[in-house]
């Protein structure tokens, strides 16, 4: 579960104009969240601090009972192994081929080459893109190379996923496909959180929807779709 707890975060201090306002917020094992708010609202500063790659000025955030804030910096990696996180520009390796940026990622947890021969042919079949193991991502589609991406975060495991504006650079029919494929990850029990901006997108998968804006929570509607509050 995570739970951010009258969480505040002011990146300047000078300034103290806030990124985030009196958060309070739970999430629970295995839910599918979008998070939508115009930029700047304070979407990615909600997910940096479920990573632990900012702190909060003030309240806090735990992540399976742990206080993330508190965890000494030598701890985040292992902390982060519980986290697949995907992002709106794909951020693969372009020098490697569809194959080895999945089995890259299992490498750095130090999987057997067993572990990784029986894990991403079954990856490659369920992001449906089993002849193209040996592309390159250059060769790739938007829309290929984040279903690349998806299979590289999803390939260790982890217990959350988390997507940071994974349709940004996406087409209609290509974002409805990669919300698919997390949903499906989702019903293996992955726990998805969603950022986008595209209401109109989340409108249609019948999700927890949470609303952002100027830093605070404004709306938090189960299974309601962003229009039926
Ligand atoms: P969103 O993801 O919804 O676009 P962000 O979380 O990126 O929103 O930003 C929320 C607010 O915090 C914005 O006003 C933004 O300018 C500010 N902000 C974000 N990151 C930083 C940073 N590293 N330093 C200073 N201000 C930041």
């Amino acid at each position: 579960m995570i739970e951010f707890s009258h969480v505040h975060k002011i990146y300047n201090e000078e300034t103290t104009s806030h990124a985030l306002k009196d958060i309070n917020l739970k999430i629970e094992d295995g839910e599918f969240v979008f998070i939508i708010g115009d930029s700047g609202s304070g979407k990615s500063t909600l997910i940096r601090l479920i990573l632990g790659e900012e702190k909060p000025t003030s309240g806090t955030i735990t992540v399976d009972g742990i206080d993330v804030a508190k965890l000494p910096s030598r701890k985040l990696p292992q902390y982060r192994r519980h986290f697949g996180v995907i992002f709106q520009d794909f951020r693969l390796l372009k020098d490697y081929s569809v194959y080895e940026n999945i089995a890259y990622a299992q490498r750095i947890v130090s999987a057997s080459p067993k572990a990784m021969h029986r894990r991403i042919p079954k990856l490659l079949a369920m992001i449906g893109l089993e002849e193209k193991a040996k592309s390159y991502p250059p060769q790739l589609s938007g829309g290929e190379q984040q279903r690349v991406a998806i299979a590289r975060a999803v390939v260790n495991g982890p217990f959350y996923l988390l997507a940071d504006e994974p349709t940004g650079n996406l087409d209609p029919a290509n974002s409805e496909e990669v919300i698919n494929l997390l949903q499906r990850f989702n019903s293996t029990g992955t726990t998805v959180i969603m950022v986008t901006h595209d209401a109109q997108m989340v409108n249609r998968f019948r999700k927890r929807v949470i609303t952002m804006h100027d830093g605070e929570i404004v709306r938090d509607i189960q299974e309601g779709g962003y229009d039926n509050a």
